[in-house]
């Protein structure tokens, strides 16, 4: 093995540990958000027994594997959801940094593969955000998470266009149109208005969609009722969802989630939002792809 091969396996398991960081941490967000409880600091623990958790229990894929999917305390089963989500996003990671090996291995354009990689995990980033909403829905019992898998499937399909550009030449070439312009401030500011004026729109449409759809005094019931959590679940993912797929069609999707908001008000059938949020997504992202091919 000559010192590039060696260089590039290094790559590749940094690349599967980072991912395996980023896998743990949306484990977290996912159990402690809707307890309202921050992210950022406090122990980790067994939801079982309540023990608190050591740094051996902690590291990522390893400590369940090493103890069997038990608590090391009261040896009752953890969730595989631990380490599929962790394994999972380590896997993207390393396919990413091996199908990218010339990218850490060529010295000649820095600049051009940082911006490369940086958007990927821009994108990966993106669909552990789309995990978090997925198993928060799915915890609180709405059943718009199998909409939030949807979603995440295509941002998969979107790496998937980025990573092997050579296998989709056709979908590739319309997403990473002047990918790494050498021109950094239009490359940024292309990502950064996409990301922030779809968030802005999605988040428009839910305020006013509550605002509307709310009696003045039940606005206060919105943020402190536990009824109106799968509301809130829902609200946050369609910014998310927003955000995520472009300005065009983000106006689409907002629309039809917000007419929809608007019926179903305070109602009980969190469902239809699903539903509205679905296919407005559908409509306008399609609606796009499709103004973009003729
Ligand atoms: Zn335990």
């Amino acid at each position: 093995m000559g010192p590039n091969e060696i260089f590039a396996i290094m790559v590749i398991v940094m690349a599967g540990m980072f991912g395996a960081v980023i896998g743990s941490f949306t484990n977290v967000c996912i159990y402690r958000i809707p307890e309202h409880r921050t992210v950022v600091k406090g122990h980790s623990m067994c939801m079982t027994c309540g023990h608190e958790l050591g740094a051996l229990d902690l590291v990522p894929i390893f400590s369940w594997l090493f103890l069997g999917g038990k608590c090391r305390y009261c040896k009752t089963p953890i969730s595989s959801r631990y380490i599929k989500i962790e394994s999972l996003t380590a896997l993207m990671y390393m396919v990413m940094a091996a199908t990218h090996l010339s990218m850490f291995l060529d010295p000649m354009e820095p600049t051009k593969n940082l911006f490369l990689f940086i958007e990927i995990c821009a994108l990966f980033i993106l669909i552990n955000i789309v995990i978090v909403a997925m198993m928060i829905m799915k915890d609180t019992g709405s059943s718009m998470y199998r909409l939030a898998a949807a979603v995440g499937v295509d941002f998969a399909v979107q790496i998937a266009a980025r990573i092997m550009p050579f296998l989709l030449s056709g979908y590739a070439s319309n997403y990473t149109e002047n990918p790494v312009s050498s021109d950094l401030p239009h490359y940024l500011g292309k990502w950064g208005v996409e990301i922030l004026a779809g968030a802005a729109i999605g988040l428009a449409a839910c305020g006013l969609a509550v605002l509307i759809s709310s009696r003045p005094k039940d606005l206060a019931k919105y943020f402190h009722d536990s009824k109106m959590r799968a509301f809130r679940t829902s609200d946050f993912f369609a910014v998310v969802l927003c955000a995520c797929i472009g300005i065009i069609p983000a106006i689409v999707a907002a629309l039809v989630y917000m007419f929809a908001r608007i019926l179903i008000g305070s109602g009980k059938n969190v469902r239809h939002l699903g539903i509205a949020l679905a296919a407005g997504a559908a409509v306008g992202y399609f609606g796009n792809a499709v103004y973009l091919l003729v």
